[in-house]
């Protein structure tokens, strides 16, 4: 049967599982990213975690799949650069991986990757045509076209946490203003919450952060508990992503959208309001389209590193 590793590293947590072919996990381990995670801190976190997985496999893994947030260069296995992980800016990490541990490497888009997952092991198995949006500390796209992972010219297609809705808005982390990405993702839900205690106007978020930095996390516990700006933020980022989904579904016409990442566990209270608003369009198949939750939680980028792998030994065994 074998086993391949799948990998997932993102703004908020890094992981690294061992993976059967068939798409079951065996065993995980998962850090914390850090902001302040240098090019080197990063690679001693990411290697030690390879270490580990690699010492507690049963027999060796035939391949490595990495799903990196940021923009990927997978022909020279590099990360160019990432909005949430300051280490990871012109990192050949596919290729350090591969070398230290002697076994083949796939480096992808953490989305692409999490695109590929749904599609393999997932919501979207047997579609021909999908879209793919994850959720987490930035947004992030994949696409899937006849079947195939589309990628693009430059193999960067899918950043739809880069559609500009303001031009004269927030200024994103990628370097231009007004992205979706600073409107309603994890990280655009941190700062508006800090932003709402600063203002005096979130009470129970304020003591549920306790006088550090409040997360989107919180920012949902608070909403839970009543507090009525908390509500009102995640319930406007709700529908802004539904605007830019609405926008990509009129755009491709996918079979299906699938989402995932960890803003899902807002629940309808995210969920509920982007799909209102796109129902309420007129125009084009956004309203007909099916979109739903990813069936893989959590390890939706995992599976898909693993899916990556997977593909990359098909492709050796054909050549
Ligand atoms: P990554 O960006 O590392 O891929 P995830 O997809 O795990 O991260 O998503 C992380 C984001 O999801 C963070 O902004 C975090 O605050 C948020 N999040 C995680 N768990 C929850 C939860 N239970 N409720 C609301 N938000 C959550
Ligand atoms: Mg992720
Ligand atoms: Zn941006």
């Amino acid at each position: 049967m074998g086993i391949v590793i799948g990998s997932d590293f993102g703004g908020t947590n890094l992981r690294v599982a061992l993976i059967e072919t068939h798409g079951k996990i065996l065993t995980q381990h998962i850090e914390k990213t850090s902001f302040s995670d240098t090019n080197q801190l990063i690679i001693e976190k990411i290697t030690g975690q390879f270490q580990k997985i690699i010492a507690s496999a049963p027999e060796k893994p035939l391949a490595i799949g990495i799903a990196a947030a940021g923009l990927v260069d997978s022909t020279q296995k590099k990360i160019v650069f990432s909005p949430h992980i300051p280490g990871f800016e012109n990192l050949p990490l596919g290729e350090i991986i591969e070398n230290q541990f002697n076994i083949p490497v796939v480096i992808e888009n953490d989305a692409s990757a999490a695109a590929l997952g749904e599609y393999t092991f997932g919501a979207s198995q047997g579609y021909r045509n999908t879209l793919h949006a994850t959720l987490g500390t930035g947004i992030g796209g994949g696409i899937i076209i006849d079947g195939k992972l589309y990628k693009g010219k430059d193999g960067l297609a899918g950043e739809i946490g880069h559609l500009v809705f303001n031009p004269s808005g927030k200024q994103c982390k990628c370097g231009s203003k007004g992205c979706l990405e600073t409107l309603a993702s994890g990280s655009a839900f941190a700062d508006q919450a800090q932003a709402l205690i600063s203002e005096g106007q979130a009470p129970i978020l304020e003591s549920i952060a306790e006088g550090q930095k409040p997360t989107a996390k919180m920012l949902y516990a608070a909403a839970i508990k009543d507090e009525k700006a908390a509500i009102e933020t995640i319930q406007k980022g709700g529908q802004l992503i539904g605007l830019g989904l609405v926008s990509l579904i009129n755009t491709l016409n996918p079979d299906i959208v699938t989402l995932s990442g960890g803003l899902l566990n807002m629940g309808n209270l995210l969920i509920e309001p982007l799909h209102k608003i796109i129902r309420i369009q007129k125009y084009g198949p956004a309203q007909q389209t099916p979109i739903i939750e990813t069936q893989l939680g959590e390890n939706c980028g995992l599976l898909g590193a693993a899916a990556l792998a997977l593909n990359k030994l098909d492709t050796s065994h054909r050549e």
